[in-house]
């Protein structure tokens, strides 16, 4: 054999070596020492929670599901209507001058009035008057009248809520009015405790706040994705053990919503009413059983999921086409199921 050819094997030889031993230690550092902590369900913001944590070591990941409680726990203090706190001060004393807030308050009341505004006001954080309307309704099974739902109108929409992005305050327009964050408080909560526990010492976890969820990095066990279980919204199930999966997807570092009336509504003179009501024709049964959002965040979950409950199948399709990383999975009353394009991706089974 040529001297040149034997200098160029050995080369290769020693070049794969190498490498070998390259990958070797590269599967060393990403296999072992990571462990996962679940905080199991606590009742947080009135719903259940449940965190998940991937770190190096047990006692960083139970630190990191603390600091995740203490987080939601800080943003329930801000939002809750239960007791005192920023949201009733705006609804005790916004009808009377601009009511100062902080940041957290500022930014979700902002993104509240974008998601009014790209639904066309079928998301409205103004929405309690008719809320209040129609559980009375429900307590007393009659329909309110014209009379009731006007005035309670007269009191809702979110272009009467008027933000001062100057002196980060808000003012109600019209004497009466309210908000109620509930269709987006909780995506807002777990995008703030990803923020939060998002470090490089975690190498993924899981937040789930009442069917609001967001992942990043990867599961313990060396598996790629995080699967999530829609369920069926035509088996009635009390609770979990009893509850069928429709869908399993899977997500590496995304957010998912599910709003559903399958276990939340009333029904008044014999029409079907979801907890969530459309601003603009509150007297309509609901057009949709489940509707599931995947976004990069939570809030746009959350936010967008009650959006398209209102909007219906058609008109909130075209608007999840419109937005970029954006899908839903619709189920209607009839049981039909409706995906946008990009949804298959994420189906598991
Ligand atoms: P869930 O609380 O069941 O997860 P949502 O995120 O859809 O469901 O929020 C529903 C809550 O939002 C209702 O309980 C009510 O307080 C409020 N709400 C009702 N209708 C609307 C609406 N059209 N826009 C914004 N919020 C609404
Ligand atoms: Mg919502």
């Amino acid at each position: 054999m040529k001297q040149s050819v034997k200098r160029t094997i050995l080369w290769l030889v020693l070049v794969l070596a190498v490498a070998a031993v390259l990958h070797l230690t590269g599967n060393r550092q990403k296999q072992p020492g990571y462990v996962e902590a679940d905080s199991g369900s606590r009742i947080v913001m009135g719903t259940f929670a449940r965190v998940l944590v991937v770190a190096k070591d047990k006692e960083s990941a139970v630190e990191t599901i603390e600091a995740a409680f203490t987080e939601l726990k800080r943003i329930e203090d801000l939002m809750t209507v239960h007791r005192e706190s920023q949201v009733t001060l705006i609804n005790d004393e916004a009808s009377k001058h601009p009511v100062p807030v902080d940041n957290d308050i500022f930014y979700i009341l902002s993104e509240s009035i974008r998601y009014g505004e790209l639904s066309g006001g079928s998301f409205d954080i103004t929405v309690g008057p008719l809320v209040q309307l129609w559980k009375t309704a429900a307590d007393t099974n009659t329909p309110p009248t014209q009379e009731q739902l006007e005035n309670a109108q007269r009191k809702v929409g979110y272009k009467k809520l008027v933000l001062d992005p100057n002196n980060q305050t808000v003012f109600f327009a019209v004497e009466g009015m309210s908000i109620d964050l509930g269709a987006i408080a909780k995506g807002y909560a777990v995008d703030k405790v990803v923020e939060k526990i998002r470090q490089p010492s975690i190498l993924g976890a899981m937040v789930d706040l009442g069917g609001n969820i967001r992942c990043f990095g990867k599961p313990a066990g060396g598996k790629e994705f995080w699967n999530i279980g829609i369920q069926d919204p035509h088996v009635e199930a009390s609770d979990v053990t009893t509850q069928k999966t429709i869908f399993t997807l899977a997500f590496k570092d995304e957010a998912v919503a599910t709003s559903g009336d399958y276990r939340r509504f009333n029904t008044i003179g014999g029409v079907r009413h979801s907890h969530i009501i459309d601003p603009n024709h509150p007297e309509a049964e609901s057009k949709l059983n489940s509707v599931t959002i995947i976004a990069p965040t939570a809030l746009t979950a959350d936010a967008l999921s009650t959006a398209v409950t209102v909007m219906g199948a058609e008109k909130g399709m075209s608007l999840i086409e419109s937005l970029e990383n954006t899908e839903a999975i619709l189920i209607t009353p009839s049981g039909k199921i409706t995906k946008s394009p990009g949804a298959d991706k994420f189906i598991k089974y």
